[in-house]
């Protein structure tokens, strides 16, 4: 008979010795067996390990309680500074309203119960998310929520009703609230499948919606916010990257339609994409955006990365002779440029929300691991150079947050032209700093958790995952010395010219 206590529960686990992955002799050791091995038990497992052999309990010490509890869906966090301040008891914040606070808590649940699952799964496997997701997230209209305030929320129902028309309305639908959706979203832990949730449609259907001709623009925004068609984003070339000005895909105009030809390169969500709204060079070297529907002529294959194996679609694309009709250009007599260009601040500023709450969440398993990990006799968090690391991480994400939430709410505040006049150099900014304080986040975390912190199982498998794929979000979108430079340009331009020393 083999019984151990665990947080005041007793297990039997002579059925399960021989199975046990870490070998039977461990489970023998005096100090173990017929004992309490709560610490070494927290010192080698999460909690998750606990309830997955639940079956394997056969009682409780009489007069003594679980201390110990595995998360609730949908549950707030109690660890300090695991939850952003508006969210944490006694704190206040001029930003979120009722309705803000009604969407996070729906929000919450359904990540913990539809999303990470999933995301667990198809992260690992690098296959795309399961259509069960996106036909929920089609549902709840949260792929609609996710590309911003607009007419496209009109007649929607929002998270089932949680949300009201009054509430989805441009007078009060606002970037928190997509804020709140994206942050949310960014607790997977799954970085890769997290842009395999619509990351092309996020950044793909807004020049469309903007600039689309009406019929082209009703048919995908209903076919893409029901999940029915999926949408991409494609811009960059193995040539052209941070030069969007050096494209080589060409557009040659014919008297019924554009002839594309050429290649993209890293394309999230290619692989499994219907339409592609694409940047292209006319004969006349200006920039034409067009949007292509996947048909003769185009080819897709995946390209593995160290941040998604294959669950965001990442792709390469290449288009040969495709036909394309002139109603599918985006802008018509507008620089193609300035629309790939306006396009790239909201993209910039999603981003950015996700590498801030990533960070949070890795500073909340550091937190868990430094209290709970014994060394030299004493918790890890008792060692000061711990503490500094520690309180280094909180200082950076609580610092981006406070930056993030005063840009959100400027965006709240200023028209689409001001914010392109105003925000595009915060906004650079902002995820520049934003990602270097992820990649210093990750390295810190290492840190903490040593060995396990780049091992693909038990205790530190987040924080593996979070150091092979922050880099992500450090250059899509624009890199980080890219932004840091256009930001400092666009000041330059401000600069008055009397200002001396
Ligand atoms: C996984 C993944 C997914 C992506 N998804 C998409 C997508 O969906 N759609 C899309 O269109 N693109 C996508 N991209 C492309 C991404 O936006 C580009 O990789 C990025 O803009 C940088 O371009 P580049 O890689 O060609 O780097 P380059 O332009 O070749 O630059 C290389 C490096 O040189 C430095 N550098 C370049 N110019 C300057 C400068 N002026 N000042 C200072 N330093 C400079 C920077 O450090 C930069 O990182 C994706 C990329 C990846 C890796």
């Amino acid at each position: 008979m083999q019984w151990v206590i665990i947080d005041s529960r007793v297990y039997d686990l002579s059925s399960f010795a021989k199975l046990h992955p870490g070998g039977q002799s461990v489970l023998l050791d005096p100090e173990i067996a017929g004992g309490d091995a709560t610490e070494q038990f927290f010192a080698l497992h999460r909690t998750e390990v606990l309830d997955r052999y639940s079956r394997l309990q056969i009682g409780t010490i009489e007069g003594e309680e679980a201390q110990i509890k595995s998360h609730i869906p949908g549950s707030l966090s109690a660890v300090p500074y695991a939850e952003p301040n508006w969210l944490s008891p006694g704190f206040h914040s001029p930003y979120y309203k009722e309705h803000h606070h009604r969407l996070r808590a729906v929000m919450r649940k359904f990540v913990d119960e539809v999303v990470y699952p999933d995301a667990q799964k198809h992260e690992r496997d690098g296959t795309p998310p399961s259509q069960r997701v996106f036909d929920e997230m089609a549902r709840l209209n949260i792929t609609a929520m996710r590309v911003g305030p607009g007419k496209h929320l009109q007649g929607r129902v929002l998270m089932d009703g949680i949300i009201s028309v009054e509430e989805a309305s441009p007078s009060q639908f606002d970037p928190f609230h997509e804020l709140i959706i994206n942050q949310e979203l960014s607790r997977i832990h799954a970085r890769g499948y997290a842009d395999g949730l619509a990351g092309g449609t996020i950044i793909g259907l807004p020049p469309i919606i903007k600039f689309a001709q009406p019929a082209l623009r009703d048919k995908i925004v209903d076919e893409v916010l029901s999940h029915k068609k999926a949408l991409c984003l494609a811009v960059t070339e193995a040539f052209a990257g941070s030069d969007v000005q050096g494209l080589r895909c060409r557009a040659t105009r014919t008297k019924d339609g554009w002839i594309v030809n050429g290649t993209k390169k890293w394309i999230t969500n290619s692989t499994w994409a219907h339409y592609f709204t694409v940047a292209c060079k006319a004969d006349d070297g200006e920039i034409v955006v067009l949007v292509v529907e996947r048909g003769e002529g185009i080819e897709t294959k995946p390209i593995k990365t160290s941040y998604s194996s294959g669950s965001a679609g990442t792709g390469f694309v290449t288009f040969d002779n495709v036909h394309v009709p002139f109603e599918n250009q985006l802008g018509a007599g507008q620089p193609g440029l300035n629309i790939i260009l306006a396009n790239f601040n909201h993209e910039r500023w999603v981003l950015t929300v996700s590498t801030i709450a990533g960070q949070r969440i890795i500073f909340e398993e550091c937190f868990k691991w430094a209290a709970q990990r014994k060394v030299f006799g004493k918790p890890l968090a008792a060692q000061p150079v711990i503490r500094q690391k520690l309180a280094s991480m909180i200082s950076r994400f609580e610092s981006c947050q406070a930056w993030l939430e005063n840009i959100t709410f400027q965006m709240c505040a200023m028209s689409a032209k001001e914010q392109a006049k105003h925000l595009a150099s915060q906004i650079a900014f902002l995820k520049m700093h934003a990602t270097r304080a992820s990649q210093a986040t990750a390295a810190d975390a290492v840190q903490i958790f040593g060995g396990r912190g780049i091992t693909q199982s038990g205790l530190g498998t987040h924080i593996e995952h979070y150091h092979r794929t922050l880099l992500i979000d450090a250059v899509g979108g624009g890199a980080e010395d890219v932004l840091g430079d256009l930001g400092v340009r666009q000041i330059l331009r401000l600069m008055p010219r009397q200002a001396r020393l």
